[in-house]
């Protein structure tokens, strides 16, 4: 939990400076077609990015869809470049999206890691025939049990008469 909050930081700080920088561009561009499109463009892109930094806070793996975000983001910066700016304005944007981008690559890398371990089989429960309690299967005290029956759910052993062990949460 620690480590996804310190790359909520990073991924807001990131937005934060990307969008402050983006505003001042775009309202340096000059009055015309553009300067409409830019904005609708930046007003779209802050939508999607609280969006993306929400889902980064609440523990959604939102890392695959953040490098798009900030691949979009490098287009826009470019087009920027080449139709008005200088280097030096679009160094910002480009440097903290940068950052976001190996963030998010880092990320879906262990996501991607935690992916490929096995799924946990599903979730069953034991308890002996004539016994109260049940418990989860690698309970110690659900291997000494010799007429085993099992449960899918808790509510289904509770609805046995069955009490939980401290095995289970
Ligand atoms: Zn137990």
């Amino acid at each position: 939990m620690g480590r996804n909050k310190s790359s909520f930081i990073i991924t807001l700080l990131v937005m934060f400076i990307l969008f402050l920088s983006l505003i001042s561009i775009v309202f340096s561009l000059g009055p015309g077609a553009f300067f409409r499109f830019e904005l609708i463009l930046l007003i779209i892109l802050l939508l999607i990015s609280i969006n993306l930094t929400k889902g980064v806070l609440d523990g959604k793996d939102k890392w695959k869809a953040l490098i798009k975000f900030y691949m979009v983001n490098w287009v826009n910066i470019i087009v920027l470049y080449f139709s008005t700016l200088g280097f030096k304005e679009i160094l910002l944007p480009l440097a903290v999206t940068g950052i976001g981008f190996i963030i998010a690559l880092i990320k879906v890398d262990t996501q991607d890691f935690r992916d490929e371990e096995p799924a946990a089989e599903e979730e069953k429960y034991v308890a002996s025939e004539k016994g109260k309690i049940y418990h989860l299967p690698e309970c110690n005290k659900a291997k000494r049990i010799k007429n085993q029956v099992e449960y899918d759910s808790k509510e289904e052993a509770e609805e046995s008469g069955k009490k939980a062990c401290d095995c289970v949460e």
